[in-house]
């Protein structure tokens, strides 16, 4: 990576973490996905049950597949045989891995879900949450995190499923009322009531959508 995007990176990861303190959220960075693994690990105890609701950055870290092989519960609700009891189990871990779809530079994160499973456990439930999210997912606000999510994040999401979104055949968002959308639910997590619960692992890396 060229020296002038990682310094970039640095100074601008730096802000975020500020800005997450201001809301009672506490931020990390890792300089390469190998680091992020090590941070994320050092979060969750050895014995935790952990689980997670969609997020490709978590997988690309490599932080499910160290969990699945390390002393760890790990749910998952892709392999379970009743899902639905699996992503309920979320509810009651000790610990929810979930990237965002976007994070301000003040650290506000949003993020937008077709069933909710995802962002309900993100705004309650789970003791612990901890966010993998790559550099390329920071926008200058709000306004700026919600287009991410809607006209970036959305669409790419929406390339892996079946279904006859509008945004599958464009690429673009058409705000549709599709029976297919997946975007039903925007959470914004501007404040975390309850200390030590959301941790935000911010990756100098292209992760995830
Ligand atoms: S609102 Fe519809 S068109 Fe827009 S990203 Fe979501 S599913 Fe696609």
């Amino acid at each position: 990576m060229d020296a002038n995007i990682i310094k970039r990176n640095e100074l601008l990861a730096q802000k975020v973490i500020k800005g997450l303190g201001t809301r009672n959220m506490t931020g990390y960075y890792a300089a390469d996905k190998e680091e992020a693994l090590k941070i994320a690990l050092s979060l969750i105890p050895e014995g935790s049950t952990a689980t997670m609701g969609g997020g490709m950055s978590v997988h690309e870290i490599g932080l499910v597949q160290a969990l699945k092989e390390g002393n760890y519960n790990y749910i998952d609700r892709d392999a379970a045989e009743d899902r639905r009891a699996a992503m309920l189990a979320a509810y009651d871990a000790d610990v929810f891995l979930a990237s965002c779809n976007a994070i301000t530079e003040d650290g506000v994160l949003v993020n937008i879900d077709g069933n909710a499973n995802r962002v309900s456990a993100i705004a309650y439930g789970p003791k612990k949450v901890v966010f993998i999210v790559g550099m390329n997912k920071v926008c200058n606000d709000v306004d700026g995190a919600m287009k991410r999510a809607r006209n970036v994040a959305a669409p790419i999401n929406n390339q892996r499923f079946n279904g006859n979104n509008p945004c599958k055949k464009t690429g673009a968002c058409a705000n549709c009322k599709s029976p297919d959308t997946i975007c039903c639910q925007f959470l914004v997590t501007r404040y975390s009531k309850h200390p030590g619960r959301i941790h935000v692992i911010l990756v100098n890396d292209a992760l995830g959508f």
